[in-house]
């Protein structure tokens, strides 16, 4: 599943290969993926005439912002684009069909069927459902260590899925979370609240340092990432811990264990990160 730094490689992918193109024709052959509007036929014809401006992203998804409209894209498990010349074959899994007026064409593909798109006048999609209830962008200057504090700090909840809550950060999903509590030292069932200030602090660092030097490693080789067909491919950093249950921790050597935290797979070096705090639980 993509989360924040693959999704941004995509964006800035994107954002390379068909700014400014102009959408002469849309075909949606997998109607579910529409989620806005409900009448698919005026998704297609609303999208007609529209130039992509630019591409952003927001938490996990992507914003296409057109000249009146916004495209509101979610991958979910495994949703691609690619671009294609027009006459390309249809590949299994195509479910929407961009054709700009230069002939080239924007294909989305998605074996799961789990990905989603929203139209919304410009604006628009920032008041209104899936964006509205997104918490802090934690590649963005607001997100201070005060700010991760404000949200975090005091809840009585396991960190981990708190740390998944897109609600309150978004963007961190099951490999970066893993990622960044090793990286910070922390047992992914600590209660948030008995995380100490320093423990706070170096969390907060290790989120940005992990979803930075991943965006970094996909950004600096988006050329890569465009197969011959055009199909944008994920990026994956080199991993610490997410997948390497039974190898050793790369600090340590101590035997990497996996386990299921609120749900999800987790990875966890026991000595690296102790579930019992070395010192007591105290408010400072
Ligand atoms: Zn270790």
């Amino acid at each position: 599943m993509p989360e924040l730094p693959e999704v941004e490689t995509v964006k800035r992918t994107l954002n390379e290969l068909i700014t400014g193109k102009t959408i002469a024709h849309v075909e949606v052959r997998l109607p579910r993926i529409i989620q806005k509007p409900d009448d698919i036929q005026q998704f297609e014809t609303l999208l007609q005439g529209q130039t992509i401006e630019t591409i952003e992203r927001r938490g996990k998804f992507l914003r296409f912002v057109l000249t009146d409209y916004v495209m509101v894209s979610h991958l979910r498990m495994e949703g691609r684009y690619g671009l294609y010349a027009g006459d390309d074959p249809l590949e299994p899994h195509t479910h929407v069909l961009f054709r700009f007026t230069d002939e080239s064409e924007l294909r989305y593909k998605d074996v799961r069927q789990f990905g989603t798109m929203h139209l919304f006048p410009k604006g628009d999609e920032l008041t209104q459902p899936p964006l509205v209830k997104l918490g802090l962008e934690p590649l963005d200057e607001a997100f201070t260590l005060e700010a991760f504090r404000g949200v975090i700090g005091h809840r009585a909840t396991k960190i981990k899925p708190l740390l998944l809550n897109q609600a309150y950060i978004v963007g961190i999903g099951n490999i970066y979370v893993d990622e960044s509590l090793f990286l910070a030292g922390i047992h992914p069932e600590r209660e948030a609240s008995s995380l100490s200030k320093k423990e706070l602090a170096l969390l907060h660092e290790a989120i940005i340092r992990t979803l930075q030097e991943s965006v970094e490693v996909g950004g600096s080789s988006i050329k890569s990432y465009v197969n011959g067909q055009g199909e944008i491919g994920l990026f994956q950093h080199q991993l610490n811990i997410y997948g390497r249950q039974s190898q050793p921790c790369k600090t340590c050597g101590q035997e990497i264990v996996k386990t299921v935290v609120g749900g999800r797979g987790t990875h966890i070096c026991l000595t690296c990160q102790p579930l019992k705090p070395k010192r007591s639980r105290k408010k400072s």
